[in-house]
């Protein structure tokens, strides 16, 4: 399937995606793992990324652009993607419309995660994610088995440098600035889905539904 995965930070997309590419095996395609993997390399795209990110600021259109459409053409995109926090601003999904017609391919849906404010913020004080494979867990609901370590890959588990207070405000400012207007966007795309919960069986039941 290919799919638009859409929603503040920490409504859950991740976790959704993750769970969609066991199915049938789509891609997840988060443009926040690929930044912070460059930003950890130390690459050029990194460093322009960096500053942004710590702030919950977003990276520039060009930048994200230049990412996703060599992603997008890539061999393991034929069975489908979850597009997990792309795109970002209306620009991006006009320049992800034309990026597909170019290609030849449709989507299947635009996802919404509709999840309450007071929700969103607790989650993110206390997520934490691993800092080699990208695991989430949470300190309250989902613990790893030994403190500070990933239970899959033994990394370390951290909170994110974006994850303090004041970064979380600012990105949830710049979601809803920046990135709620794309849930009309798609609405008049038609693509639209909107979900109250970031619960697996009623995100799926939704996207059967529409299948
Ligand atoms: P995420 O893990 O999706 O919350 O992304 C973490 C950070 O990466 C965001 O706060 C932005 O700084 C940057 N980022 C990720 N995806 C995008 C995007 N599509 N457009 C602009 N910035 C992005």
């Amino acid at each position: 399937m290919k799919l638009i995965l859409l929603g503040p930070p920490g409504a859950g997309k991740g976790t959704i995606a993750k769970a969609l590419m066991e199915l049938d095996g789509s891609v997840q395609i988060s443009t926040g793992d690929i930044l912070r993997a460059a930003v950890a390399a130390g690459t050029e795209l990194g460093k322009q990324a960096e500053a942004a990110m710590k702030a919950g600021d977003l990276v520039t259109d060009e930048l994200i652009m230049g990412i996703m459409e060599q992603r997008l053409q890539q061999e393991d995109c034929q069975q489908g993607y979850l597009l997990d926090g792309f795109p970002r601003t209306i620009p991006q999904a006009q320049a992800l419309k034309a990026l597909l017609e170019k290609l030849g391919e449709k989507l299947n849906c635009a996802l919404e995660l509709d999840i309450p404010r007071d929700v969103i913020i607790d989650r993110l004080t206390t997520r934490r994610t691993c800092t080699n494979c990208g695991a989430i867990y949470n300190v309250k609901f989902k613990p790893p088995k030994v403190e500070g370590l990933c239970d899959n890959c033994g990394g370390e588990i951290v909170q994110r440098d974006d994850e303090t207070e004041e970064a979380i405000e600012n990105r949830l400012e710049v979601y809803n600035e920046q990135t709620a207007p794309l849930v009309e966007f798609y609405r008049n795309e038609g693509l639209l889905v909107t979900v109250p919960t970031s619960e697996l069986e009623a995100v799926m039941a939704a996207i059967e539904d529409r299948l």
